[in-house]
């Protein structure tokens, strides 16, 4: 090579540098760029991320670039901006960012353009049945209007704003059958002339009108935007808060910009879709890991190229598309920890991610919850943030009366009919009666959760995990930590004696509900079923026509979904959410509670919830019953202030895995001294609350899938001092690995869920 150029490229590995390469001075490149270059004995794809740096290394040893691709896309220097941020603030590698943000380039660009055509199609179809749908329900709220037209007295103000609406309904239904008649017509077109759709789709969006309330809290929205501060908007579930996100999104599109929704999980997504694709018809992009790899290159693609406004609904995995001109993002569910990323890095959580999307692209930024996190609580104490509530439901009902049973007590007055309370039955018989739903939740799934010796009292535990094997209906007991399965044999393994069931997880509640209610139909939904594909979607699809009286299951449960004719939600055994020893515990119990109540009375009239527990005295109860209406002044904020916990401080949680439970527990001890001291505590010190660096400890599941676990944590003023302090905790955990070859054995954790 004659005259050559240096550049760095960022490759999917777990690398802390990125290597340099050389290429000829006349070729053109640029950052972003993607080039195929050798590394060790392998040849990657990689991104550009500098042109022209001077190497730090002799040019003989700087390999000459294999390829440039100019086939493969370019990535926009904002999203290698995000991946620089989220690598810092997670501390992981860039590498690792980039492996997230473009996973395996399996897809060739011929199956995704095949895909694209195909999706384009059912798109359109499904469009067409939502505009259908659309159309009939107008024409429903006209003959609706014209009723009571008919019915008005002459000459009254009624009767004169009666006419005024009908004729207002009357040029919205011609509006909509314009619309579907276009879109019909668009469907005999031929394929790749989706574009004059699109205009009717969006003309199609019908606009809003706000309630009054939603009035106040959207003009303090765009005060807060204004000030282009982000804003935490709370507010009951039921409070129309998704039509606030609408309008506000419809308003980025109109002017050209784009918007993303992002949403904790695919079932949420999934129920978003069809209200969302009713405003937003083709605009809408669907991104999340539920959809076919070749979909998703899709929607990256349309994203890429797009030059109107359009909005993405997705999972965090969102957040890694080449967005460019955001205008709006809108985080739903902010408190839910779905959001978070556990493994592989960057374990990052979306809602901050979107957070730093949000700066870099200069977009307005919303959060939203009925249950907002102590993180978000803090961000509008200290004035970062704006807090925007939204106090009234939509529908007008008031929150539902709340009852706790307590089943130790019950017991003793054999007032338990196995895992229900008479208490609880008569509720359900009522319900049922008038015509009521019924949500009943377990956070156990199986048939029994454990199983125990009847002679010596040892649980049954899996081989592989410290934890006690489930019993399922089919007769296997499964460990839920590592899937391994056995088929019940009904003996101990110690001592051969009996091994008997205990406790009841969703299956056997589904059993004992379908027992005692003989006239209702029991239905039940956890991962188990949720397995068989489309089975979620179908049964909650059947709950809300009322084809099912009574749905059984796990958390799953208390997430997003509007019913309009449930009225009764029951916890059983909720001691188990309150197990957990963690300092978030409580605010995930609270958070979890909340959620599950709003589920019920969304439609004016007010529901019941039912808490059956053995500890009724937990104070989480109080908190449930004294409902604190301001989070920024929250007990639980306050708490976490008095014990210096996130959000005050900042907690990185460094996790050892090793086959060998003497040398995890050797390594970490040793990290843990090395850790202690560059802190000022003395190696081998006992931690106390506040100190920064606690452990080793093995967790309460100190063994999973054959791997001995110790943990350390790391607590971390949020002052002057803390990059230092992040930046001294990788320097040392990176040298420890060297030094010990231990690189795949420790995990880094940042603001763990
Ligand atoms: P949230 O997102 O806060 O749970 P939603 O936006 O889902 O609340 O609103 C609850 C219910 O009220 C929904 O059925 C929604 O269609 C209805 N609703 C909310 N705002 C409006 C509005 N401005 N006009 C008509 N219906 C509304
Ligand atoms: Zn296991």
């Amino acid at each position: 090579m004659s005259e050559v150029l240096y550049i760095s490229v960022i490759l999917p590995l777990r690398l802390e540098w990125e290597p340099c390469y050389a290429v000829a001075k006349e070729v053109k490149i640029e950052v972003g760029d993607r080039v195929k270059v050798r590394f060790g004995a392998k040849e990657y794809v990689g991104v550009v991320s500098a042109v022209d740096i001077t190497p730090e290394i002799a040019p003989e040893r700087i390999l000459p670039v294999v390829s440039i691709e100019t086939d493969l896309e370019k990535t926009y220097q904002e999203e290698i901006r995000l991946w620089r941020y989220i690598a810092e603030y997670y501390m992981c590698s860039i590498g690792e960012v980039y492996k997230a943000a473009y996973p395996a380039m399996k897809v060739t660009l011929e199956e995704a353009r095949a895909a694209a055509l195909k999706t384009s199609r059912e798109r359109r179809e499904k469009i067409i049945r939502s505009m259908e749908g659309r159309v009939a329900k107008i024409e429903e709220r006209l003959a609706k209007k014209e009723e009571q037209l008919r019915k008005a007295k002459e000459g009254t103000k009624k009767k004169f704003a009666l006419e005024e609406g009908v004729g207002k309904i009357r040029m919205e239904l011609e509006t909509a059958k314009a619309a579907l008649e276009a879109a019909r017509a668009g469907k005999a077109a031929p394929e790749g002339e989706v574009s004059d759709m699109n205009g009717n789709a969006n003309e199609q969006g019908a606009r809003l009108t706000l309630s009054q309330a939603q009035e106040k809290a959207y003009s303090e929205i765009k005060a807060g935007f204004a000030k282009a501060k982000p804003v935490m908007l709370h507010g009951v579930t039921g409070s129309g808060k998704t039509e606030i996100y609408i309008r506000l999104a419809q308003e980025a599109i109109s002017k050209g910009k784009n918007v993303l929704y992002l949403v904790p999980e695919i079932a949420l997504s999934r129920q978003l879709e069809d209200r969302l694709e009713e405003h937003f018809g083709e605009s809408l992009l669907v991104f999340h890991s539920g959809i076919t790899a070749a979909g998703r290159r899709n929607t990256a693609e349309c994203i890429r190229n797009s030059r109107d406004g359009y909005i993405t609904l997705g999972t965090r995995s969102a957040l890694f598309l080449p967005h460019h001109d955001i205008g709006l993002i809108i985080v739903d569910e902010e408190h839910d920890s779905s959001y978070k990323q556990d493994s592989p890095a960057p374990r990052y959580n979306g809602r901050d991610t979107a957070l730093m999307l949000s700066q870099i692209q200069g977009s307005d930024i919303i959060l939203g919850s009925a249950t907002p996190s102590l993180e978000e609580a803090y961000n509008c104490e200290c004035g970062k943030h704006i807090l925007v509530e939204l106090k009234e439901r939509y529908h007008g009902s008031e929150d539902s009366d709340i009852e706790i049973i307590d089943t130790k007590a019950e017991r003793k007055k054999r007032g338990m009919v196995g895992s229900f309370s008479r208490k609880l039955i008569e509720h359900i018989k009522k319900t049922l009666a008038e015509g009521g739903q019924v949500m009943i939740l377990r956070s156990r799934r199986a048939w029994a959760p454990a199983l125990q010796c009847e002679e010596c009292g040892e649980l049954a535990k899996c081989p592989h995990c410290n934890v006690s094997m489930s019993l399922h209906r089919s007769g296997d007991m499964i460990c839920h930590y590592c899937g391994h399965r056995m088929r019940h044999t009904g003996t101990c393994q110690k001592c051969n004696g009996p091994l008997k069931p205990l406790g009841a997880g969703t299956q056997k509640i589904e059993e004992e509900a379908a027992a005692l209610f003989p006239e209702a139909r029991v239905a039940r939904l956890d991962s188990d079923t949720a397995q068989n594909k489309g089975y979620e979607t179908k049964t909650i699809k059947a709950f809300a026509k009322g084809e099912i009286d009574i749905l059984v299951g796990t958390q799953i449960l208390t997430k997003g979904f509007d019913f309009s004719r449930l009225s009764l939600v029951a916890v059983i055994a909720a001691d188990t959410l309150l197990g957990m020893q963690d300092f978030r515990a409580d605010e995930k119990a609270l958070q979890l509670l909340e959620q599950f109540r709003g589920r019920c009375g969304r439609r004016g009239s007010k529901g019941m919830f039912v808490i059956q527990t053995s500890q009724p005295e937990h104070p989480i109860y109080q908190k449930l019953i004294n409902k604190e209406e301001d989070p920024q002044n929250s007990t639980l904020l306050l708490e976490r202030k008095a014990f210096n916990f996130p959000p005050y401080s900042r907690i990185i949680e460094i996790t050892i895995r090793d086959r060998y439970e003497d040398r995890a527990e050797r390594m970490a001890r040793s990290l843990a001294d090395i850790l202690k001291r560059h802190f000022g505590m003395r190696p081998g010190a006992l931690a106390l609350p506040g100190s920064p660096v606690t452990g080793p400890y093995a967790p309460a599941v100190g063994k999973v899938a054959d791997q001995h676990i110790r943990c350390i944590r790391i607590s971390l003023r949020k002052d002057r001092q803390l990059k230092a302090g992040k930046q001294a905790v990788a320097d040392i955990v990176r040298k420890f690995e060297n030094d010990g070859k231990y690189a795949d054995h420790i995990v880094i954790d940042v603001d763990p869920a």
